[in-house]
């Protein structure tokens, strides 16, 4: 853990930012806003805690009148509070997107995707880079480092180029060609590692404390963890200001379901939407299901697992919010399940030829799960449900190189277009 308490707290602490500390989430000891993330009584990790009263002069008028991106929701988060400080390549306000014949494949009433895929680097983690970066200059870092499983290291290379920031990005050696090229043409350090995710986050901690360098997913990650609630804003504020009643959202370290969950609270609690009852619903793949299988044994504790799956941008094996994951499922009345790897590919291709939505293996792992959750009648298929699409398929084609070819590889006549069968009946 790096701690630097000679730059102690943020400079914009003073203005409009409603975040006024960091707060252990076991034992409640409070910390300045700073580059640290675990409690130095008990070990438990840090979060950001608020003013409530700076929260309540939020209103929906004041978040329809700012930017169609992520920053619309700022009065709500830790950091960016003077605009031209921002770190943003305009993530967020993606579509949220009616999904009937999804619907009416699975046999539901209403369906939607947030089709997470749109953002700039087309995962949902240009959110939370975008809010781990912005805090990262706050607090006076030049160089912005950290460990990933693909989908974080681009990002984290795109928002440090655009913003003039040194990055070193460190990947698993075994990663998608596609997400290492799409990751090495930022141009900042990136660094394959002979070892799994775990590994690499094993190493990446090493590393901060030895150098001060923003660690997006260590010392800066309860700053980087609220850029998630801007997926609950979203999805809210598109429904009209209303929550909807059930959600299925794919886990990785699980931090994305806790703070879904923590915005919904957020909102009814200010009063900008009805705090109706809404059920979160996880969603891992087989080969790296820690949080799905603690859940299904009715435990507390999450056993660590070892990764081998295809969805690797889910791949870690010791989720750090994994019980907080555990406990909103339950609270909420929620589940958390998994699938094969064959079930993920035939998810990905249900929502590519029901919707048009060519999602990467997380978002296979969510359709998947959502059909079997629906099969094992813990999702009502009657209730209004929001599924979360959060990276774009171009990003993982390996998986599906073998499903995927020509429909009729012919010559260039119409004889053999008809032989084929191809025209009309
Ligand atoms: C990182 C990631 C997630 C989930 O992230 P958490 O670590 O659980 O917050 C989901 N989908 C994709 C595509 C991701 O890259
Ligand atoms: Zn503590």
């Amino acid at each position: 853990m790096t701690l630097a308490p000679e730059r102690a707290s943020l400079p914009s602490a003073e203005a409009a930012n409603p975040a006024v500390s960091l707060s252990c989430r076991h034992c409640g000891a409070t910390y300045p806003l700073s580059p640290t993330h675990v409690c130095i009584e008990c070990f438990a990790p840090l979060e950001i805690a608020y003013d409530e009263d700076r929260l309540r002069t939020v209103t929906r008028e004041s978040i329809e009148a700012g930017p169609r991106n992520l920053w619309r929701y700022v009065g709500l988060l830790p950091a960016g509070h003077v605009a031209e400080r921002r770190v943003s390549l305009d993530a967020g306000w993606t579509p949220l997107r009616p999904a009937p014949r999804l619907a009416a494949a699975l046999g539901m009433r209403t369906l939607w995707v947030k089709d997470d895929s749109a953002n700039p680097t087309h995962s949902f983690k240009d959110r939370v880079v975008s809010v781990a970066l912005t805090a990262a200059r706050e607090l006076g870092f030049t160089t912005v480092a950290c460990a990933s499983t693909g989908n974080l290291a681009q990002s984290v290379a795109a928002h440090a180029a655009s913003a003039g920031l040194r990055s070193v990005v460190l990947v698993p050696h075994d990663l998608e060609a596609g997400k290492t090229v799409s990751t090495a043409v930022y141009g900042g350090a990136l660094v394959a590692i002979k070892g799994n995710y775990d590994d690499v986050n094993r190493l990446c901690s090493e590393l901060a404390g030895e150098y001060e360098w923003a660690f997006v997913n260590v010392n800066v990650r309860p700053f980087y963890a609220e850029g998630s609630k801007t997926l609950g804003y979203e999805v809210a504020e598109q429904l009209g200001w209303r929550l909807p009643g059930q959600v299925v959202i794919p886990i990785a370290s699980g931090s994305l379901l806790t703070k879904v969950d923590k915005a919904f609270g957020e909102l009814g609690r200010l009063g900008l939407v009805e705090p109706t009852p809404y059920k979160v619903f996880g969603a891992q793949a087989a080969g790296c299901n820690p949080v799905a299988s603690a859940f299904a044994r009715g435990v507390d504790t999450v056993a660590p697992v070892k990764p081998s799956t295809i969805a690797k941008s889910l791949s870690i094996g010791n989720p750090a919010d994994g019980p907080y994951a555990l406990d909103v499922a339950r609270r909420t009345g929620g589940a958390i399940t998994d699938v094969t790897d064959e079930q993920i590919v035939d998810g990905i291709r249900l929502l590519a030829r029901t919707e048009g939505i060519f999602g990467e293996t997380a978002g296979g792992v969510t359709v998947a799960c959502l059909r079997r959750l629906l099969d094992e009648g813990r999702l009502d298929p009657d209730v209004e449900t929001v599924i979360y699409n959060t990276g774009d398929g171009l990003k993982t084609l390996d998986p599906l190189v073998s499903t995927g070819g020509p429909t009729a590889t012919i010559p260039p006549s119409l004889s053999a277009f008809e032989a084929a069968g191809l025209g009309d009946d």
